[in-house]
C-alpha cells in the first residue's frame, strides 16, 4: 500500500467492530483495557520527562478512550485525540467532560488529519494502534507530517518473534486471558528495525527507546531495556537545514 496514501481506507474494519463492541468498558480498569489502564502511567510519565508536556501541542492518533490523551492533558498540554471507532471516541468525550478535562476528540484517520494539519504539533503519540492497520508506514508518514520540525512522535507496538507470539498472543489471550482471543493479529507485529526503517524514511530520528515489561504475579507493567515484546521509540523530526 501506498505510504502517501490519504483516504480512510487504511483502516480493518473488523479492528474497528472490536473496538466499538467494548468500548463502554473502557474506563473500567479490570476490564480488557486494564494494560492501558496500567502502562499509562509509565508512558506518561517517560513521555514527560522528555518534552515536558505542559503547554505543548499534543495529537493522540488512535486515541480511543483517551486514557493517554486525557492524562497529558492533566499535564497541560493541549491535546486533540482521533480515531476512527465511533464508541471508543464518544465515551472518550464523556468522560474528559464528567472529569472536566479539556481534550478536543475527531473522528478521523492520521492520513486524512495530516491534510489540515501538517507541521502543527510539538508531540505526536501513537500507541498500541499500529499493530491494527493494515498499512503502518502511511501513519507512521501521517504522524510525521504533522508534527513540528524538532518536535517529537512517539510510537509504541509489539514486536515479533516467537517470544511475543507465544506472551502477547497464547498467554495474554489463551492461556490468561487478558485479552479476547482474536485481539492481536501476529503478522500485524511490527520489530523494532521495521519501525525505525519506516519512521528514519518520514524523516524522523530515534531519540529514546523502551521495552515494555509485565509482571504477571503483580500484574504491573514497567519500562526497561528489553525491547523483545512490547515496546517504545522516541523520535524528533530533523530541523530544516
Ligand atoms: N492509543 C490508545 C488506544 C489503543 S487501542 C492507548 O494506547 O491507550 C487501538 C485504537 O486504535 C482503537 O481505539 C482503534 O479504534 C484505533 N484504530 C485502529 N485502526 C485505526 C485507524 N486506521 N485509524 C485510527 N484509529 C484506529
Amino acid at each position: 500500500m501506498n505510504a502517501k496514501q490519504t483516504s480512510e481506507n487504511n483502516a480493518d474494519p473488523a479492528e474497528l467492530a472490536r473496538f466499538n463492541k467494548l468500548a463502554n468498558r473502557w474506563w473500567d480498569e479490570h476490564s480488557e483495557f486494564k494494560p492501558l489502564h496500567r502502562i499509562n502511567p509509565h508512558r506518561l510519565e517517560w513521555i514527560d520527562s522528555l518534552v515536558s508536556l505542559a503547554g505543548k501541542q499534543a495529537l493522540d492518533v488512535g486515541c480511543g478512550g483517551g486514557i493517554l490523551a486525557e492524562s497529558m492533558a492533566r499535564r497541560g498540554a493541549k491535546v486533540t485525540g482521533i480515531d476512527l471507532a465511533d464508541k471508543p471516541l464518544q465515551i472518550a468525550q464523556w468522560h474528559a467532560q464528567a472529569q472536566g478535562v479539556d481534550v478536543y476528540y475527531a473522528k478521523s484517520s492520521a492520513e486524512t488529519w495530516a491534510q489540515q494539519h501538517a507541521g502543527q504539533y510539538d508531540v505526536v503519540t501513537c500507541m498500541e494502534m499500529l499493530e491494527h492497520v493494515p498499512s503502518p508506514a502511511a501513519v507512521i508518514q501521517a504522524c510525521a507530517d504533522m508534527v513540528k520540525p524538532g518536535g517529537w512522535v512517539f510510537f509504541s507496538t509489539i514486536n515479533r518473534n516467537l517470544l511475543s507470539y507465544a506472551l502477547a498472543i497464547v498467554a495474554v489471550e489463551y492461556i490468561m486471558r487478558i485479552l479476547p482471543q482474536g485481539t492481536h493479529q501476529y503478522g500485524r507485529f511490527i520489530k523494532p528495525a521495521e519501525l525505525l526503517s519506516m519512521a528514519n524514511g518520514a524523516g524522523l530520528v530515534l531519540q529514546d527507546k523502551r521495552g515494555l515489561g509485565y509482571n504477571p504475579l503483580t500484574q504491573g507493567f514497567r519500562l526497561h531495556g528489553f525491547m523483545g515484546i512490547g515496546y517504545l521509540l522516541a523520535m524528533q523530526k530533523q530541523q530544516k537545514l
